[in-house]
């Protein structure tokens, strides 16, 4: 396994005034000219980012937690990515694959049909964001079954287009009075272990969301299930052993296509190169993009061969979509991906967040705040609760977990927060973060959840 090497020093600083006088000048200028609907969660400006560590443009490094939402899972400039972009614009950045194609975009296919679970015969189709993928994984569930229902579930998150907010469950931020949504999308219940009423088996929780779908829509009716396994932005939530295998099984029996989204939890993040391998369910359809191109904007549709097929020629594509310059971007970074072993290092990062986060949990005990500390790999996330509530009532604690991003980010890390309760801090550094740097993060979200924890209230 090589070695990873680093550019900028693997170190936390913060300086005295924070934000500093040019990411305050920054906001002030981007103010009057950019929308207020997109919102930027840290009030610093970057200059640079390697490794584990991003700076900014007033001289604090900060140590990356979040990787740009689980996207530069090889580093935010990984030196073969680099390479491989420099190349590639000095040649061409673009034709269209629809008009004069190129051979990246064959040797992305044939690795993601290599990479994605099952040996059955796939093809695969590339576009540039996660909705589109799921987007188009809807069209081709569709065509190929001629039926209409989409099922998805509680805490969902798929994305921000017209058929990607039906999709999403969340309203505030991602819906609310941006409809009418598009049709023939159906809710079911997800397998949320920490927040069940009585502890439930995945079995048994597969078995509800089934009744409902035969009750309410009927399996005849269903094109598609869409599930992400472990959800993202609805709180890193593991659904309980036996409940995706369950529910891919009635699919299939049923001539349902089983859509895995794993557009967060994709390209070693999880400890494998796709979440599903954590239960050995192999779905029909695998929606793919954030880790796949060290942050070259690429997504990917990967299918069974006679779903994908069954699509007429021109029935699928967009002028960017598999992009030659992210094409080539994504073959560096799964070149990476191998040659630094990031899926072990995803596992080495559970182990160390686990260590610190779950003794921290103990010391705090029952009455404490950590509700939960869940996830696989190097996606792992703190349900944060009200006092004493952790084994009760569980009542989410938006409130702390604002406070302890703001508190690390103070002290120069970079932290996500998630959940439907808005009562989750989720991590997922780079997966070339180096154990110590690591290390230093979490004792920083430690000494924060310590303080939100003993706060007066
Ligand atoms: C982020 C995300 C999407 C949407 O991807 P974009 O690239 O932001 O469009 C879809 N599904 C899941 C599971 C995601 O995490």
């Amino acid at each position: 396994m090589a070695e990873i090497t680093y550019r900028l020093d693997q170190r936390r600083k913060v300086l005295g005034e924070f934000p500093g006088p040019k990411s305050v000048a920054l906001t002030r200028r981007r103010q009057s000219v950019v929308a207020a609907g997109v919102a930027s969660s840290v009030p610093v400006y970057v200059a640079d980012a390697d490794g584990g560590i991003i700076t900014d443009v007033d001289g604090n490094s900060f140590i990356d937690l979040g990787s740009g939402i689980a996207v530069t899972s090889v580093g935010a400039s990984d030196p073969a990515v680099a390479g491989a972009v420099k190349e590639q614009v000095e040649h061409f950045t673009h034709t269209c694959f629809m008009v004069t194609p190129y051979e990246s975009y064959i040797a992305v296919a044939e690795e993601l049909n290599q990479l994605t679970p099952g040996d059955h015969e796939k093809r695969t189709v590339l576009f540039n964001s996660g909705a589109e993928a799921v987007e188009n994984a809807v069209k081709v569930a569709r065509l190929a079954t001629g039926r209409d229902a989409i099922v998805a579930f509680d805490h969902a998150y798929h994305g921000r287009t017209n058929l990607t907010m039906a999709l999403t469950a969340k309203a505030m931020p991602y819906k609310t009075n941006f409809g009418p949504f598009a049709p023939e999308i159906y809710r079911v219940p997800m397998s949320y272990p920490y927040r069940e009423e009585t502890e439930i088996k995945g079995e048994e929780a597969a078995r509800r969301a089934i009744t409902m779908m035969e009750k309410q829509i009927g399996a005849d009716s269903i094109a598609a299930i869409l599930i992400e396994p472990i959800q993202g932005e609805g709180g890193f939530i593991v659904p309980a052993d036996g409940f995706l295998p369950t529910l891919a099984a009635w699919a299939k029996d049923k001539g349902v296509v089983f859509i895995a989204d794993e557009v967060q939890s994709g390209f070693c993040r999880t400890g494998e190169w796709f979440a599903v391998q954590h239960e050995g369910v192999v779905p029909d359809i695998i929606t793919m993009a954030k880790g796949i191109a060290g942050g070259l904007p690429l997504s990917a549709v990967t299918g069974r061969a006679e779903l994908m097929d069954a699509v007429h020629p021109g029935g699928l594509g967009g002028t960017y979509g598999g992009n030659p310059v992210a094409c080539v971007a994504a073959l560096a970074a799964i070149g990476s991906m191998r040659e630094y072993d990031l899926a072990g290092r995803a596992q080495n990062i559970e182990r160390i967040v686990r260590g610190t986060l779950e003794s921290l949990q103990e010391q705090l005990g029952d009455s404490g705040i950590i509700g939960e500390v869940r996830g696989r790999g190097a996606m792992l996330a703190v349900e944060l609760v009200m006092p004493g509530t952790a084994h009760t009532t569980k009542e989410p604690n938006p409130d702390a977990t604002k406070a302890i991003a703001a508190a690390c980010l103070a002290e120069g890390v970079v932290i996500l927060t998630c959940g439907t309760y808005g009562n989750v801090v989720r991590l997922l550094p780079p997966l070339v973060i180096g154990d110590e740097l690591l290390q230093d993060g979490l004792d920083v979200l430690a000494a924060a959840i310590r303080d939100a924890n003993s706060a007066p209230r």
